[in-house]
């Protein structure tokens, strides 16, 4: 039977969570009374995570499929994996932590059923450090200055599509993305609903500062050229002042005379201007690394085994 919702989630050494996250899941699903599947892709676990999802399977061999990778290829490759394989009419995704409560699910199908494709979910009382909530506040205004989504909250993958717009975002191929934005430029008729966040269950975020500025990068490089153009802009700007310095400093020689004074102050510009030239060479090393991995075309995620049930 052709399910009604799918839901997906991305799992990465989620052991301690998973009995709890099923138990609360299947009991929303449930109770929802139409047919539904559950789509997790073991994103390389080193746990014991891949032996829980293939009990899950066991245990209901209709409702689950298991995407198992190779290896660890991150939360949005493992999200594009279902999104290639859901049979569903709307794709729910949520993460394997139980920070975002399945228990929200109902609401984010009501607003689907309202008419829209696309239903993000923004975090009411957010439940991460002080340092995560602080820095993802300045981060996602940059976001909404440099780019055209509209998004309150860019890092709640508590989120519901309606198939159409999966279908979409399951076609490109790029490598580094970032699923909820891809969803936005391809959306007709957007939402945000507010949902519950709870701490993590269990574990640790899999997420190193380092790999949350990749990601911000991915945002930031994949859906604007704002940075480069901002570039452009400064030096354009820094060339003109520094022509018309040029012609100060020529009258300034022929009327006062020449000068030694302000040696240091010399260097302090040349520091910042070193500083904001290498910078910009970054932004663009950014983009071209990109543009590098995408045109070797190597597969962006292997998968190893998938467990399903094919109706016969
Ligand atoms: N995740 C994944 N692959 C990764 C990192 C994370 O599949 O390389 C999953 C993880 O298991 C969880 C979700 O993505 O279900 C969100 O990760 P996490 O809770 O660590 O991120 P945070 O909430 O700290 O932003
Ligand atoms: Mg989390």
């Amino acid at each position: 039977m052709q399910p009604y919702v799918s839901v997906v989630i991305p799992v990465y050494n989620e052991e301690e969570n998973l009995e709890a996250l099923f138990g609360r899941l299947t009991k929303v699903l449930d109770v929802l009374g139409r047919p539904y599947e559950i789509l997790f892709t073991n994103d390389g676990s080193r746990d014991r995570s891949g032996a829980l999802l293939r009990e899950f399977h066991r245990r209901r061999p209709r409702e689950v499929r298991v995407i198992d990778f190779n290896g660890n290829f991150g939360q949005h490759m493992a999200i594009m994996a279902a999104f290639e394989r859901v049979r569903g009419e709307v794709v729910v995704t949520l993460d394997a932590d139980l920070q975002n409560p399945p228990e929200e699910i109902p609401k984010l199908l009501a607003a689907i059923e309202a008419g829209h494709d696309v239903v993000g979910g923004y975090r009411k009382d957010r439940q991460d450090s002080f340092f995560r909530r602080y820095a993802s506040k300045l981060i996602n205004a940059i976001r909404a200055r440099i780019t055209h989504i509209t998004m309150r909250d860019q890092g709640c993958m508590l989120r519901a599509y309606r198939r159409r717009i999966v279908d979409l975002i399951a076609s490109n191929s790029e490598t580094s993305t970032f699923i909820p934005a891809l969803a936005y430029s391809y959306a007709a008729n957007p939402t945000e609903v507010e949902v519950e966040h709870a701490a993590r269950a269990a574990g640790r975020s899999k997420y190193s500062l380092y790999q949350l500025v990749r990601l911000n990068f991915d945002l930031m490089t994949g859906f604007s050229v704002v940075p480069l153009q901002l570039f452009t802009l400064f030096g354009i700007a820094l060339s003109a002042l520094s022509g018309l310095f040029v012609v100060y400093l020529v009258i300034r020689r022929l009327v006062i005379g020449p000068e030694a004074e302000g040696v240091f102050t010399l260097f302090a510009i040349l520091y910042f201007l070193v500083a904001v030239g290498i910078l910009g060479l970054g932004i663009i090393g950014e983009y071209i690394g990109r543009i590098y991995q995408e045109v070797r075309r190597r597969p962006r995620f292997v998968i190893r085994e998938i467990l399903e049930q094919t109706d016969a």
